[in-house]
């Protein structure tokens, strides 16, 4: 099971031994491969990607009934036809992932950190009771995908191959309780920025996103329905994004919508540290062990909405963004706090997050030394 869990040294041989796999699948593969003949590569301007809008030529499906994983296949991107008695419509059985594969400076294209996905995916999984999916298939899968669709994966600053991979419950049956057929699919989107501009959030002293014993922790799709009515109202007032904080006391600083958060306080880097509320990101981890690495003060640990008022008046707080794997790293240039619009300075001018970003950014794109053997070429 640990197989391509951990990121370094069983991922690195996983890497090195991916070529191979990858010929083994043309021969003997865990999936079926069915070819496009019409690819859409041509309808796309790649001088203009927007965030989630164009969708490569490909996807992989796999689906689960009578206990067992069916064999998968990788076929034209296109609709799914469903019953409407579908369980993922009623009871919302749905979970996803989020992650980037990225061309590198040598063209080469690399996958960051899959094994990390691939785990907290099987962890949702166990939380919302759905099957896990076997982590090799997972991962040949999307080695696969990527690789077969390598030319829709783009080479402009700021943009990626977004990798969507999600399962659905697709038993018709009106009732609750878990299902018993579930569909796992991976889809592929090359984009551009997903905020385009630094984002200006509001402290949300009022709704709740994740409650202890609750789902916070997994990327499970209702909780993100769950976060849309106070998002619009947030940014009804002209906020892009809301800080979350604690369901028990509101005193906390937990996240925001898609990225965990950061701070610079006293120079020391402080992110809160999660729990059964806060996702448990792939960015913050690999955020974390580069300002280590760089040798910044951090500190992971809870963070209240005191520190953060006391820090927003006297000025010592100096640096605050989110980080997460659409956004990537992304200051905030305003936070709202019951109801006082504090402005931060100009994020260029910041000590510690572009440097962050600059180390991070580089080393995906194999233009910096990849010391944690994070990039997966396929
Ligand atoms: C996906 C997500 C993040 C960021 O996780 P990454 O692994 O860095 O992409 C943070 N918070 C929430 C609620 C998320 O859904």
């Amino acid at each position: 099971m640990a197989r391509y869990l951990d990121n370094g040294r069983q991922l690195a041989t996983f890497a090195a031994n991916l070529n191979d796999r990858l010929k083994m699948i043309e021969t003997t593969p865990l999936f079926d491969i069915h070819q496009t003949q019409t690819s859409r590569l041509d309808q796309v301007d790649f001088n203009a990607l927007e965030f989630g809008k164009v969708f490569s030529d490909h996807m992989f499906v796999m689906e689960y009934e009578g206990g067992a994983w069916q064999r998968g296949k990788i076929e034209p991107y296109g609709p799914f036809t469903m019953s409407p008695a579908s369980m993922v419509f009623h009871y919302g059985q749905a979970i996803f992932e989020g992650m980037k594969a990225f061309r590198q400076d040598n063209g080469q294209v690399s996958l960051f950190r899959p094994g990390m996905n691939i785990a907290r995916f099987n962890k949702s999984a166990v939380r919302m009771c759905m099957p896990e999916v076997p982590e090799d298939i997972f991962m040949e899968a999307l080695a696969a995908l990527v690789k077969l669709d390598a030319s829709w994966v783009p080479d402009g600053p700021s943009t990626s191959l977004y990798i969507r991979p999600f399962m659905i419950a697709t038993d018709s049956y009106v009732g609750v309780r878990a299902s018993k057929k579930y569909a796992f699919s991976i889809f592929t989107c090359p984009v551009g920025a997903y905020y385009k501009q630094p984002v200006k959030v509001k402290v949300e002293k009022y709704f709740t996103r994740a409650t202890p014993g609750g789902t916070g922790f997994a990327k499970a799709a209702g909780n993100y329905a769950g976060s849309l009515y106070p998002l619009e109202k947030a940014r009804a007032e002209g906020f892009d994004q809301l800080l979350w904080t604690d369901a028990i006391e509101h005193k906390y600083i937990e996240e925001s919508g898609t990225m965990n958060a950061m701070f610079v306080l006293n120079d020391v880097l402080i992110s809160p540290e999660t729990s059964d509320t806060i996702l448990d990101g792939v960015t913050r981890d690999t955020v974390l062990k580069l300002a280590e690495d760089l040798g910044f003060k951090v500190e992971i640990r809870r963070f209240s909405v005191e520190e953060l008022h006391a820090g927003l008046e006297s000025g010592l707080l100096t640096e605050a963004f989110g980080v997460g794997t659409a956004a990537t790293l992304k200051p905030m240039a305003e936070i709202g706090l019951d109801g006082i619009r504090y402005q931060m300075t100009d994020a260029k001018e910041w000590k510690i997050a572009p440097r962050l970003m600059r180390e991070f950014d580089g080393i995906r794109r194999g233009k910096i030394e990849d010391r944690f053997s994070w990039n997966i070429p396929v």
